[in-house]
C-alpha cells in the first residue's frame, strides 16, 4: 500500500485517525482512551528496527531508542500486557508497506530491548476482548503474512530488475506487467527470488503459465505449435507469434538474470504440453 493512502488514516466517531507519523515507529492515537500502541511500522529514521527472523517464524520489532519508559515503548508494552490488537506496516520500500493485522505483542524482552508480533485472524480477533486466537491459529497467519510479505517483496524486486517492462514484448504499462514465477510457487524450486521471476505483460503472463508460450535456457521465446498454425488478427500475429525465436529482454545485473536450470526445467514442461 502506498504512503499516500495510508497519511489519509481512518475514520472513528466523526473524527479523523491517523496511522501515524511514519517518522516514529510507534504510534498511539490522541483520540485513544486506551494506553496501548494502535499502529507500529518500520521507522524511516531507523530501518533497522524490525526484522523478520527467515529461519523462524517470527516477527520481532525493537524498542525505541532513549529510555525503555519512555511513552512510545509504554505504548508497545500496554499493547502486550492488555493483548490489544495493532495494525503492523511494514517497509517494503521507501513509501510501500504491507499492512498486517490484527497484529500482537505476544512476547517482551526489555533486556534484548524488542518484542515479538504475531497477527491473528481478523474474525477472530477484532472482537472486544483482546487476544482470543490460540497458538495454531497464529502460527497460520504467520505463515499467510510471511508469505505475503515475499511476494510482494519478490515483485517489487522484479519490477525493479526489469524496469517494469515485459521481459517479452518491452510493453512498460505498470497497470499491465506482473510478476511472473518461472517454477510455480506452489512448488519447492519456486521461491520468491528475482532469479524465479520474469516481468511478464498480462497477456504473455497468462500465455507463458498456460504453456502457449515457452522460454527456452538460452531466453528464446518460443510459441506452442497449434498457436503458430492458427490464423487470426494482429493480437496473435505480432503479440505472439511475432516473437517466436526472439530472445527475451533480460536484466542488466547478471544476479538478477533468470535461473537457466529454473529456465529448463520449466520449458522441458512447455515442450510436453505444447507437443
Ligand atoms: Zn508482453
Amino acid at each position: 500500500m502506498p504512503l499516500p493512502r495510508l497519511r489519509d488514516g481512518f475514520r472513528f466517531g466523526g473524527e479523523r485517525v491517523s496511522f501515524g507519523s511514519f517518522q516514529r515507529g510507534i504510534h498511539r492515537s490522541q483520540l485513544q482512551r486506551g494506553p496501548a500502541a494502535l499502529t507500529v511500522m518500520t521507522s524511516f529514521k531507523d530501518p533497522y528496527a524490525d526484522a523478520f527472523d527467515q529461519g523462524g517464524a517470527l516477527f520481532t520489532y525493537a524498542y525505541r531508542s532513549g529510555s525503555i519508559d519512555q511513552a512510545d515503548n509504554r505504548a508497545l508494552r500496554a499493547a502486550y500486557e492488555l493483548e490489544t490488537p495493532l495494525v503492523y506496516f511494514r517497509a517494503l520500500e521507501p513509501g510501500q508497506y504491507l499492512v498486517v493485522a490484527p497484529m500482537f505483542v505476544t512476547a517482551d524482552d526489555p533486556t534484548a530491548r524488542l518484542v515479538v508480533l504475531e497477527p491473528g485472524l481478523p474474525v477472530q480477533d477484532m472482537q472486544p476482548g483482546g487476544l482470543i486466537s490460540g497458538p495454531d491459529v497464529r502460527a497460520y497467519a504467520t505463515r499467510e503474512a510471511r508469505y505475503r510479505l515475499h511476494q510482494q517483496r519478490f515483485k517489487l524486486d522484479v519490477m525493479r530488475a526489469y524496469r517494469h517492462r515485459c521481459a517479452i514484448c518491452t510493453l512498460r504499462e505498470r497497470e499491465l506487467i506482473q510478476a511472473a514465477h518461472i517454477v510455480p510457487d506452489v512448488e519447492a524450486d519456486g521461491i520468491a527470488a528475482v532469479v524465479n521471476g520474469l516481468a511478464l505483460c498480462a497477456i504473455h503472463h497468462l500465455a507463458f503459465d498456460r504453456n502457449l508460450l515457452g522460454i527456452d535456457p538460452d531466453g528464446v521465446v518460443h510459441i506452442a505449435t497449434r498457436l503458430l498454425r492458427e490464423i487470426d488478427g494482429p493480437m496473435l500475429r505480432t503479440g505472439l507469434q511475432g516473437f517466436h525465436g526472439k530472445e527475451i529482454a533480460q536484466p542488466r545485473r547478471e544476479e538478477q538474470r533468470p535461473d537457466v536450470e529454473r529456465l529448463q526445467a520449466r520449458f522441458e514442461r512447455f515442450v510436453i504440453a505444447a507437443a
